[in-house]
């Protein structure tokens, strides 16, 4: 079969989902691959090198869309994509289905398959290597320190130098997630003293072991909700958490915030108030901008000054790190393709006696199978 990967459309997007040597690998498992010209220029990426892996390059979208069989995007598809689709083709992307019913009502009307890596069982340990999510939100945890560190005027190290004595910058991190463990492990690499939350307790020893100290809420409750995600949490759990993120905030010299809850607005955990107590100079970098935010002053997609402190509230973290986040995508897609043609003669089979297979097919020939039932954990 023809594996397509189209120039990504959506306006900032810099991913694209292939690289070259993800390329080969395809090849070798019997696919044949086409890429769109200059779909990878963004992610520093030439058709010269796709074609240098073995991959044909398209000269429009038009001619990826009418010849490929499957098609590997990184964001969900736009109209115009949609349009191209031809009855019988594989679509392999993030879609987010709960969010976007009528973009699955058109896709089953093309009587395509679609496999959604955002519906992927992520509790099954089997479907770590094609977590998406997961490759996604570490590179925007890195990527949320070195903005930080961008936007701080001071080292993160300390140091004993001729010139004087600077101490290590103080890094409190909200949200203790995939993005929000990767940003721990970052600051603290970088040799900032790193402090985090997390509402699920269980975070506690993983934030540890990335050298960061956990600060418990001085409150009785465990905020685990289903699968691994967080829950809103009580009127009384939220003020003791205002009241330790009042004291943390004064002493930050950085706060990175991630904190997010399936299916609803993110939690504001910073108040004005709590900026305004901030250093000036300090920095937050609110990873949650696009949910709404974690700051109250947050303004999504810009980096804005208010009472001295930088918020930066950028909405495309993993775009800015556009060949690394492309690089551990096209992984992804790559061992999710090893699952679906266990035979190597680039044919597949979307089996739904996978468990991590019928979890992400949120469509097949055009009958909407989305939501899979509850995989069976071991
Ligand atoms: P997420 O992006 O939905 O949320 C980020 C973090 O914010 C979570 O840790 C959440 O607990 C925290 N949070 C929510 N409300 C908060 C509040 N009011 N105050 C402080 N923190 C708050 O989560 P994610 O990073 O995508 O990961 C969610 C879970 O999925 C994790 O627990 C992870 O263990 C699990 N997961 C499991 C696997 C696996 O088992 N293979 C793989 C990936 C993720």
């Amino acid at each position: 079969l023809l594996i397509g990967v189209p120039r990504e459309v959506f306006a900032g997007e810099k991913r694209v989902a292939t690289v070259p040597e993800v390329v080969e690998k395809l090849i070798k498992l019997g696919f044949r691959v086409v890429v769109e010209s200059g779909a990878g220029e963004t992610a520093s990426l030439s058709d010269e090198s796709y074609r240098a892996a073995g991959a044909s390059i398209a000269a429009s979208a038009a001619e990826l869309w009418s010849g490929a069989d499957i098609v590997f995007k990184v964001r969900a598809p736009a109209e115009d994509e949609v349009a191209q689709m031809r009855e019988g083709m594989t679509l392999v992307s993030f879609i987010w289905p709960a969010q976007n019913p009528e973009l699955m009502q058109k896709l089953a009307a093309k009587k395509v398959t679609v496999l959604a890596i955002d519906a992927l069982p992520r509790q099954l340990s089997r479907a770590q290597k094609m977590d998406a999510l997961t490759s996604q939100a570490g590179v925007a945890g890195y990527r949320a320190v070195v903005e930080a560190a961008n936007a701080f005027g001071r080292f993160f190290n300390g140091q004993i130098t001729a010139a004087g004595k600077v101490p290590p910058a103080r890094v409190f991190i909200a949200g203790a997630g995939v993005a929000g463990l990767a940003a721990i492990g970052t600051a603290a690499g970088l040799g900032a003293v790193v402090r985090a939350n997390d509402t699920r307790a269980e975070v506690a020893d993983q934030v540890k072991s990335l050298g960061g100290e956990f600060v418990k809420v001085d409150y009785e409750e465990d905020g685990s909700g289903g699968g691994g995600y967080a829950k809103v949490m009580s009127e009384g759990f939220q003020q003791a958490q205002r009241e330790m993120y009042a004291r943390e905030a004064k002493d930050a010299d950085i706060i990175i915030t991630t904190a997010l809850i399936p299916g609803k607005p993110a939690p504001k955990l910073i108040t004005a108030e709590m900026v305004q107590s901030m250093k000036p100079g300090s920095v937050i970098v609110d990873m949650a901008a696009e949910q709404g935010g974690n700051c109250e002053l947050t303004v999504p997609g810009e980096a804005v000054v208010r009472h001295g402190v930088t918020i930066v509230g950028y909405t495309d973290l993993v775009s800015r790190l556009s060949r690394q986040s492309s690089t551990l995508y096209a992984t992804n897609l790559f061992r999710l393709t090893e699952e679906l043609c266990k035979t190597k003669d680039g044919q597949i089979n979307v089996n739904f006696d996978d468990d991590a297979i019928r979890g992400l097919t949120v469509i097949k020939d055009g009958e909407v199978t989305w939501p899979a039932p509850a995989p069976k954990l071991p």
